[in-house]
């Protein structure tokens, strides 16, 4: 078995404007960080508008269609911004992550990463929002569900913000358990452990700014993994952020780029676990570019390793 990295040189098309840390040099510092990694490189395809459609209603589509610049730059909202390549982009992101499942699913990998942006765990369902288009993890685990027949699938968002979007999307999704980890207070506010969904499918674990390794590791320790454990799930998403290092200029927790590498052994003994060792993980945020990139590399050198 191996690694599958899916991207494509349309991501680098969703251009921002300059000082948004949101920019195309972060895809370059992911590459720089998979650059040594034995791992199988993959084209990300453009996503068919129906798996778009699995998550987000045909008029908001068609908004984003409709809003696309033919030159420059619009601003969906005060950050989340579209140029004439971000529809693109982002359908190579919803892509990458449906043919990762596809392939896992087949057992032509054991598990795979997604090197695309924009990202997509702020994207609700008919609101682009915090730089994000699309609900890519959301889309790829309802295609695991309603396209391969799962019955219970975990999502794990370890990115310094809450994933309100994939929280938005599947909040009634009873087949789905999705946990996160984010610093709070923070964007977008959203992620208090009181919010369970509508059948306690939502698992949000709130840390404190300054929240370092120790504390990182006991929390995931405590509450995540026993949570993963029980609901044993078939196969496990993740919401890859690398913004909770303590190098980044966004947030205020302090984990290192070897918590990363301790956090996806302890996924993967879930996966090994419940779920055949089946993971796809997708790219969120990470803001520093040298931290970004130590980060992927930590992070997709594990489920290589573990993945053969
Ligand atoms: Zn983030």
């Amino acid at each position: 078995m191996a690694t599958i990295v899916y991207g494509h040189p349309d991501c680098l098309t969703h251009v921002t404007p300059p000082g948004h840390p949101e920019c195309l040099d972060r895809l370059h510092a992911v590459e720089r960080g998979l650059a040594h990694l034995p791992v199988i490189r993959s084209e990300a395809p453009t996503a068919p508008e129906d798996e778009v459609l699995r998550c987000h209603p045909p008029a908001y589509l068609a908004k984003v269609r409709r809003a696309l610049p033919t030159e420059g730059w619009v601003a969906l909202d005060g950050d989340t911004i579209l140029s004439p390549g971000s529809l693109n982009a982002a359908l190579r992101a919803v892509g990458g992550i449906t043919a990762a499942v596809d392939a896992v699913m087949a057992g032509q990998a054991q598990n795979a990463f997604v090197a695309a942006r924009p990202p997509g765990h702020h994207a609700e369902t008919a609101t682009a929002m915090g730089f994000c288009l699309f609900g890519t993890v959301a889309i790829a685990a309802r295609r695991l569900l309603d396209h391969h027949g799962l019955t219970r699938v975990a999502i794990v968002d370890f990115d310094v913000h809450h994933g309100n979007g994939t929280q938005d999307l599947l909040w009634d999704e009873a087949r789905i358990l999705f946990a996160s980890t984010h610093q709070m207070p923070l964007y977008p506010g959203t992620g208090s452990a009181a919010e369970t969904g509508a059948h306690r499918n939502i698992l949000n674990h709130p840390l404190r700014p300054g929240t370092g390794s120790a504390a990182m590791r006991a929390a995931y320790d405590a509450h995540i993994l026993p949570a993963l454990d029980a609901y044993a799930p078939e196969f496990l998403l993740i919401s890859a952020g690398f913004d909770a290092h303590e190098a980044d200029p966004l947030a205020s927790l302090a984990w290192q780029t070897e918590d990363y590498a301790w956090l996806t052994h302890r996924l993967c003994d879930v996966a090994d676990a419940h779920a055949h060792g089946r993971i796809v993980s997708t790219l969120e945020g990470g803001y520093d570019l040298p931290a970004l990139q130590a980060s992927v590399a930590a992070h997709v050198g594990v489920l290589e390793e573990r993945g053969r």
